[in-house]
């Protein structure tokens, strides 16, 4: 429980940043993680409410009562053994999870929530410089074998599972390499990647076999075999040699904007820009790089993939961002006995606006204007907006509001609208009204398809989500097929 008067004696204290423009030269990790003697100040501020809101808060119930006393009172080795013990990959949650435990918190009623992420950070930064996170095979194996397609946080995590309870794994990715949107799409400045590379030979050396560069599906007709995937394994194939398999492909399709001028070059997706960067930080040699240097940047969207493209365009020297958003501007605090324990909506700023960006709200795009003037083909060099107005959920425009900024990128951060359908088609897989694949979680159909022994998890059932999301879905549906194929499970949940 920390200290009983440790909330009344202590304040929250963040996690430091590098300065701005030291951190803009290059693409590595610069939040500056907790000291000891600060963790152990921050765990004394919980104040053993009772009721731990928090564990629910957290989609994977990390018990964060238990690992904030036990930093308080320095033990750490255990605090790590409870943390491992809900969450396959604290290292990726401790940096990138927007912490909805927090909002949780009962400290956050009427003072600054405890600081769990920035703790958690701390726990699991130390257990692996101190040699604590070793591999973990399992003790008898079942002669079972289970194929999980895609490598993202759900696909490793379930992987993990199911290689802990004695299976034999096969991983398969299409991408030259593992980690899925945490190896392709997150910025290295936020999650740099050896945190991946070092699970990966955690759970080699636990039993699951990776095979990346593998597209698990059907061609389409007349098409030859893609330029990133070296192999077409068919759905057929997967399920003649495995007894189970885990669908975990993540939710791919990106949400376009089908305005006059879309096809204007230098109106790309976010996930064209933000992989290549990822890529060329792993020391891979691109050809004709979608780069920001020196151009007025847009980034339509205003989420976290938005805010990713912000950053990587200010690294690459951007001459201006400006990032748009549909919505109005959230209140920039929220209304707290309205909103408690839930998400709040209200303004986010994250360091990457801080390092410089001009963010419009309640703004829609209405075309694409190029160097050529007809509409179809050219460079992007403007575009042609107009204010909004919301009223009853409804969206109108502001009469006389339209204005063309100069855009010499934009880079289209709106989100995604669900896995890509030939994957699920291949296999036959029913969908959900959204387009994902259909399978309820553990209350409700132990994330079993229609599909005979096919099961789904992480984005690709539930749709764009988060990190935290993807590992818990990873946990329960390896504790699922492990049910389908053993008849129970020692699994946690
Ligand atoms: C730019 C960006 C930034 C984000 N930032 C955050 C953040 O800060 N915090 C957070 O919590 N969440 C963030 N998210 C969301 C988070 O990354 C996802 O919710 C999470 O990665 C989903 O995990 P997943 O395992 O379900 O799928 P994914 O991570 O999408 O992984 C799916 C994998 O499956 C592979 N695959 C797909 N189809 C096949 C096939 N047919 N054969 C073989 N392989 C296949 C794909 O190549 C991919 O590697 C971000 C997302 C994006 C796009
Ligand atoms: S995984 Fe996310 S929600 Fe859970 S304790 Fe960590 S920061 Fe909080």
């Amino acid at each position: 429980m920390g200290k009983v008067t440790g909330f009344m004696e202590y304040e929250r204290l963040e996690e430091g940043y590098a300065p701005v423009p030291e951190r803009l030269k290059n693409y590595k990790e610069f939040v500056i993680g907790l000291k000891a003697d600060e963790a152990k100040v921050q765990g004394a501020r919980c104040m053993d409410c009772g009721t731990p809101f928090c564990n629910n808060g957290c989609p994977v119930n990390n018990i964060i009562p238990d690992f904030n006393d036990l930093v308080y009172r320095g033990d750490w080795k255990n605090a790590f053994a409870v943390l491992d013990s809900t969450n396959n990959f604290p290292e990726f949650t401790g940096r990138i999870c927007p912490a909805p435990c927090e909002a949780a918190c009962t400290l956050n009623v009427n003072d600054d929530a405890v600081g769990i992420k920035s703790i958690e950070h701390a726990i699991i930064d130390r257990a692996w410089a101190e040699g604590w996170v070793v591999p973990r095979p399992p003790k008898a194996k079942t002669g079972r074998k289970v194929a999980v397609v895609g490598s993202g946080p759900a696909g490793l995590a379930a992987a993990q599972q199911l290689a802990r309870a004695g299976h034999d794994v096969t991983l398969f990715e299409k991408n030259d390499a593992v980690g899925g949107l945490l190896r392709y799409g997150i910025p290295d400045f936020k999650m740099e990647k050896s945190h991946i590379d070092r699970r990966v030979e955690q759970m080699k050396a636990e039993g699951v076999s990776f095979r990346t560069g593998v597209m698990v599906g059907h061609l389409p007709e007349g098409s030859k075999v893609t330029n990133w995937a070296k192999e077409i394994v068919s759905p057929e194939q997967l399920k003649a040699e495995f007894d189970a398999v885990l669908l975990t492909g993540g939710s791919e399709q990106s949400r376009d904007l089908p305005v006059p001028g879309r096809e204007l070059d230098g109106v790309h997706f976010a996930m064209e820009f933000l992989p290549q960067q990822n890529k060329v930080n792993a020391g891979g040699k691109l050809k004709g790089q979608i780069m920001a240097t020196g151009k007025h940047v847009v980034v339509i969207g205003g989420g976290d993939t938005g805010s990713d493209c912000v950053g990587t365009s200010n690294r690459h020297g951007a001459k201006s961002v400006t990032q748009f958003e549909l919505l109005p501007m959230p209140p920039e605090q929220e209304n707290k006995p309205l909103v408690w324990p839930y998400w709040p909506i209200k303004l986010r700023t994250s360091s990457s606006h801080e390092e410089g960006c001009e963010r419009a709200f309640a703004i829609a795009t209405k075309e694409f204007i190029g160097d050529k003037n007809d509409g179809k083909s050219g460079k992007v060099t403007a575009l042609k907006s107009v204010h909004v107005e919301w009223a009853n959920g409804k969206m109108s425009e502001v009469p006389g509001s339209e204005k063309v900024i100069p855009a010499d990128l934009v880079l289209l951060a709106m989100g995604f609208v669900s896995p890509v359908a030939s994957v699920l088609e291949a296999f036959g897989v029913e969908k959900d009204a959204r387009g994902n694949a259909k399978a309820g979680t553990e209350v409700s159909g132990g994330y079993k398809t229609n599909v005979d022994k096919v099961f789904a998890a992480g984005d690709m059932r539930r749709g764009q989500s988060l990190v935290v999301w993807a590992i818990r879905e990873g946990r329960q549906a390896a504790r699922a097929v492990d049910i389908f194929l053993t008849g129970s499970s020692e699994l946690p949940r």
